[in-house]
């Protein structure tokens, strides 16, 4: 891999170039931003040209057919490490960096640092999910954060840099890496094949605050019945809340049991409610802007609140508000299905409060 597959970013590469062109080459880096937006290939392309065996410092740069280049394009290059989060866990064990109890002290990341490289001309690790290491591995790193091994270099990549322990990230050089734009989401959504057409990847980069993970679940089809689902609900003219808020519960728990996919799909419908008014507000300000891609479900409610003059728009943005509302209810300590209920129950008492005084 090198910089050319990578989509943004390049103030980030043009700083590395000029630090290390200076012989800044830190120890520790603390790549922080938001998820999804491609860090963890920045980590694995940065590593991949500190290992080349053509590395220069003015340059920054994996040529791709060393061998060095090659063990790491096949995963298999011993001087590099790469430790995660497991699929379906909430933390990185201890024994990742300590290694396995029988084998330790001769086993994990820690101890594969202090030896010397076998190939390159440094051993380079990266820590994704570095957020997920809990305390006591934490504290098993900062000693090598501390008096690191002079030819070792490591790359933190935390999901959520406030959620690292501030010893660990006052002892690495922190870099920030910004949002993509929406025309880069989009393009990845094409190239990748996860979205199918140019009108689908725009709209979900569009709710995507310029993340590709988000983007991705935003296409996922279970996640987009309920969207539709709740379009639904939110169109019609007299909305049942009770009876759609438990439809839309249920389709939630539907797509996953665990807690972080639950609060994560319930903070979509949130966002998903916004969208609609969103949309409506627009439609109503200037009917037909949102072109053929708009769904019949928002051009209905738009024509309907259009007719309504003033009063209309003033509905559509009280519920706008209350729908930004919620996502501070969601992330407060209430609990995530009880926030869906009392929103939905909330948006159908304003809109029934709102045609009783436009029929008085
Ligand atoms: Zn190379």
């Amino acid at each position: 891999m090198n910089w050319s597959q990578l989509r943004g970013h390049s103030t980030q590469v043009e700083m590395l170039r000029r630090s290390l062109s200076r012989g800044r080459l830190a120890h520790a880096y603390l790549f922080a931003g938001p998820p999804g937006i491609g860090r963890s290939r920045f980590a694995r392309i940065f590593a991949q040209c500190l290992l080349c065996q053509h590395y220069q410092d003015t340059d920054v740069h994996a040529c791709g057919e060393c061998s060095a280049c090659r063990q790491m394009e096949a995963g298999s290059h011993p001087d590099f490490f790469w430790i995660g989060c497991p699929e379906g866990k909430n933390e990185i064990s201890i024994d990742a960096f300590l290694g396995d109890p029988e084998k330790r002290p001769r086993d994990g990341l820690i101890y594969d640092l202090s030896m010397r490289p076998m190939v390159s001309r440094r051993r380079v690790a990266v820590i994704d999910d570095a957020d997920m290491m809990k305390v006591e591995a934490a504290n098993s790193m900062l000693k090598t954060l501390e008096e690191p091994p002079p030819h070792s270099v490591m790359i933190l990549v935390p999901q959520n840099l406030d959620a690292m322990l501030p010893t660990i990230r006052s002892r690495c050089q922190l870099i920030r890496f910004a949002a993509l734009p929406t025309s880069d989401v989009a393009e990845l959504l094409l190239e990748q094949e996860i979205a199918s057409t140019p009108e689908e990847a725009q709209a979900a980069a569009a709710m995507s605050d310029g993340s590709l993970q988000l983007a991705t679940q935003l296409l996922n089809p279970g996640l987009r019945t309920l969207r539709e689902q709740l379009y639904q609900c939110l169109s019609s003219a007299d909305m049942n809340s009770v009876g759609s808020a438990k439809a839309i519960i249920e389709g939630v728990e539907g797509l996953g049991s665990e807690s972080p996919v639950q609060r994560r799909n319930f903070s979509w419908l949130v966002r998903f409610a916004q969208e609609f008014y969103r949309q409506a507000l627009l439609e109503v300000a200037n009917p037909g802007a949102g072109g053929p891609s708009l769904t019949l479900d928002v051009r209905s409610f738009a024509e309907r609140q259009r007719k309504q003059g003033v009063a209309g728009t003033e509905l559509i943005m009280e519920l706008f508000d209350r729908a930004v509302e919620a996502e501070v209810h969601l992330a407060s300590n209430v609990g995530t299905a009880r926030a869906i209920e009392v929103l939905l129950d909330d948006i159908g008492r304003i809109s029934r409060k709102r045609r009783k005084l436009a029929h008085a």
